[in-house]
């Protein structure tokens, strides 16, 4: 990580160089990326006149009670609006992506803007469109790296108890509960700092873990019952669902948030993949246990990749198709899941 190069940066906005600003994070955002941008929203906002956070795309409700929610625009289905912000701004922070086809039709209005742009990302192979950057794969999450940001050039002070939510909701989302292998005892120093900023560990851990609808309780139930395979060669657990079955359970953005952590906690499996037939394409996550790179899987079939252990990927393909060059494909890998 290399905070020394954002100098110049600091220096401007410390100056209140910028009038305008505008934080934006991945399509669908999740904990770290929604936790990243409003923690950074309530700290820029002190500093920079309007600030305002743009999202590709919907998220799930139990994100929606983050401080400084009800300032967030959702680019779809209000491009013009968003459209007229982003060119107006003169500063857009991309946080927790680094490629902009990450943020869909978006991508183009940021690429297009005069803004100076900031990239704080914690992803691998980064694109390169931003004048700043604040990038480090080996940080837990985006929340840590804004949290470096702001303590390095502003001191811890400068975390308001809202900016502390919204950091310890990203670290906490993003390591899995200070489970993953992204946790280090500096992870845990971040929490420590963040409680001391007046971050409830409770409250929040509620709003985002126990707040499953009775639909998404049943989803779970029904993959658990009906739809974990386990191919116990592979050491490979897989679940897909149909169109047909997100609409019997009336699948809401977010439901299936942490569905494919149920193959990963069975005994002996190192592989965990979720297959889901979204409205506009087959969508796909995979998680890992040990040095098995599911990135690079990802990458190589699935137009994909994110972390070693935690990736995701894409295909316009029919869902069989999908499952089937899945099935096809991870055979390859016998050996590398059996060394683990
Ligand atoms: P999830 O399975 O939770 O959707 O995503 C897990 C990780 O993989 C996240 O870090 C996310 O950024 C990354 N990821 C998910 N989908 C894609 C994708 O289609 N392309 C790339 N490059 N990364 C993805
Ligand atoms: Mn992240």
């Amino acid at each position: 990580m290399r905070l020394d190069t954002l100098a110049p940066l600091i220096e401007n906005i410390q100056r209140g160089l910028y009038k305008k600003a505008v934080i934006t994070t991945h399509h669908k955002p999740d904990g770290d990326a929604m936790g990243s941008s409003l923690g950074l929203y309530a700290f820029l906002k002190h500093h920079v006149g309007d600030v305002r956070v743009i999202t590709p795309t919907d998220y799930a409700d139990f994100l929606n009670w983050l401080p400084g929610n009800d300032q967030v625009l959702i680019y779809e289905g209000n491009e013009s609006v968003a459209t007229a912000l982003t060119e107006e701004a003169d500063l857009v922070f991309c946080l927790d992506f680094n490629r902009l086809s990450r943020i869909n039709e978006y991508g183009d209005v940021v690429r297009n803007s005069k803004a100076e742009k900031v990239m704080i990302d914690h992803h691998l192979e980064p694109e390169h469109f931003q004048q700043h950057t604040l990038w480090d794969p080996k940080s837990s999450s985006t929340a840590e790296l804004v949290f470096h940001l702001i303590k390095h050039y502003f001191g811890l002070e400068h975390i308001s108890k809202d900016c502390a939510t919204c950091l310890f909701t990203g670290l906490m989302t993003d390591t899995g509960n200070f489970q993953y292998s992204n946790t280090n005892s500096l992870t845990h120093l971040i929490a420590a700092d963040l409680l001391e900023q007046g971050a409830d560990h409770v409250a929040i851990h509620e709003r985002i873990y126990d707040v499953f609808t009775p639909n998404r309780s049943k989803l779970f139930g029904y993959c658990m019952l009906h739809k974990l395979e386990v191919i116990p060669e592979l050491r490979t657990a897989l679940i897909y669902l149909t169109k047909e079955e997100l609409q019997q359970f009336d699948v809401q953005t977010g439901d299936t948030e942490g569905l494919v952590n149920l193959g990963l906690g069975l005994r002996g499996i190192v592989l965990s993949v979720l297959i889901i037939d979204r409205s506009k394409m087959v969508k796909m996550s995979f998680r890992s246990k040990g040095d098995f790179a599911v990135n690079e899987y990802a990458a190589k079939y699935f137009n994909g990749g994110g972390h070693r252990n935690a990736s995701g990927g894409a295909s316009d393909e029919p869902l069989e198709n999908v499952v089937q060059k899945f099935r096809d494909t991870i055979k390859d890998y016998q050996e590398a899941l059996m060394a683990i």
